[in-house]
């Protein structure tokens, strides 16, 4: 091929690819130097300059001039780094009770987070208190320098129409979501389920670096999973996979599920069925939620430490029987269910007891904690727009001028 003129400009979608791919490598490797970014993408040194120069020029990137790069004889080895100070991306999760917004920054870092607990459920009133609270964290931002919106909400969401078919808990029905956010806060909006943001979060900013596969179990308000393979979330025909509620625990409840069964994970597990239960058992008082009760278990109280190990137990016979027939590299559980980590180790044991079969690894190593704590959820739904944006940089800035 060497022995071929050299193309005048390289293809737009080659080019922006090569930008995919040396923020993707910055992302991962962290500052690098543009000799050593040529030997990590195979990309020929001109290539790096000329597109690193590009992504300087949109401030994507910056470059850190450190002591040991000004010892180095010769041309200075100055590291490229991800800009942290000036482009932002925001994230919106609906939940259930409230509304959460905030902004990160390209390397996922948190810059702001605003809860806001919903007036009515009706969608054009959370819409409408969402886009507001954006405007404002867009406003307080400097001209051009928030990128996109990541938005998410648990429950079925077709990422590729931006609607909600329906959400039974907020009494949604036909919600076409991501287009009302775009045209209130006047940015593109990436919408699609919080099940599926949170792995990609995971795999993207969870510092654990590339794995094949990760299965994310989520035990909160909601219940859900997805499965994320080579970095893309299984989506299915329905944009259903993952789609966890009526798992059977084979744990008989005295609560049935709206399905008729009595064994459902979502009717036997979730946070809202646990603070009910705590509350039934005069554990916890109207007003008091699910960090009250683990306040109780940590301060001695067995009844409390007793229905959170339960729940613990069931939600980890649940991932046995997930590990048990789609062998992921790694289970990232999150939620209320491992608030404060203390019943981590109740849900391994019942991974470890609940597979049938040899695991490949010990089960601390493929069972952990969300990397995320308490901003999960609105840091991975900005994450859904970073994950865009780093696969096509040039599509979100305004610097493709090829
Ligand atoms: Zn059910």
């Amino acid at each position: 091929m060497s022995s071929l003129p050299r193309l005048a400009a390289q293809p737009p979608d080659l080019r922006r690819r090569n930008l995919s791919v040396l923020l993707h490598t910055l992302q991962s490797n962290g500052p690098t130097p543009r000799a050593d970014l040529a030997r990590i993408t195979g990309l020929a040194p001109g290539t790096v300059t000329k597109l690193t120069a590009e992504l300087l020029g949109a401030r994507i990137v910056h470059e850190q001039p450190t002591d040991e790069a000004q010892r180095q004889p010769g041309r200075p080895r100055v590291p490229v780094a991800i800009d942290r100070g000036h482009l932002r991306a925001a994230g919106v999760h609906i939940g259930l009770l409230r509304t959460t917004v905030g902004l990160v920054d390209l390397a996922g870092g948190i810059v702001e987070e605003r809860r806001l607990t919903h007036r009515s459920r009706r969608p054009e009133s959370i819409v409408r208190q969402a886009v507001k609270a954006l405007r404002a964290l867009v406003d307080a931002q400097p001209d051009g320098a928030v990128l996109g919106v990541g938005a998410s909400l648990s429950g079925m969401v077709d990422p590729a129409t931006g609607v909600v078919p329906e959400h039974p808990a907020l009494g949604w029905g036909e919600v076409a979501l991501r287009d009302a956010l775009a045209a209130g806060v006047g940015l593109p909006v990436v919408l699609d389920s919080t099940m599926r943001a949170l792995p990609l979060a995971e795999s993207w900013f969870g510092g654990r670096g590339a794995v094949p596969s990760m299965l994310h179990v989520f035990v909160g308000n909601v219940v859900g999973a997805a499965l994320l393979v080579d970095g893309k979330p299984l989506l299915g025909p329905s944009a259903a996979a993952g789609y966890l509620d009526h798992l059977p625990t084979r744990v008989r409840t005295r609560r049935r599920c709206a399905c008729g069964r009595d064994d459902c994970l979502a009717a036997s597990a979730s946070d809202i069925v646990l603070v009910e239960e705590a509350r039934g058992k005069g554990l916890l008082g109207p007003d008091e939620d699910l960090e009250r009760l683990h306040e109780l278990a940590a301060s001695g109280d067995a009844t409390a430490d007793r229905l959170l190990r339960r729940r613990a137990e069931l939600v980890g016979a649940a991932v046995a029987l997930l590990v048990e027939v789609l062998d992921p590299h790694v289970v990232v559980v999150g939620g209320g269910v491992i608030l404060g980590s203390t019943y981590l180790e109740d849900i391994r044991r019942a991974v470890a007891d609940g597979v049938r079969r040899p695991l490949a690894q010990p089960v601390e190593e493929l069972v952990r904690t969300t990397s995320f704590g308490p901003h999960a959820v609105m840091f991975s739904s900005a994450a859904l727009f970073l994950d865009a944006f780093y696969r096509d940089p040039a599509a979100f800035t305004g610097f493709d001028r090829s």
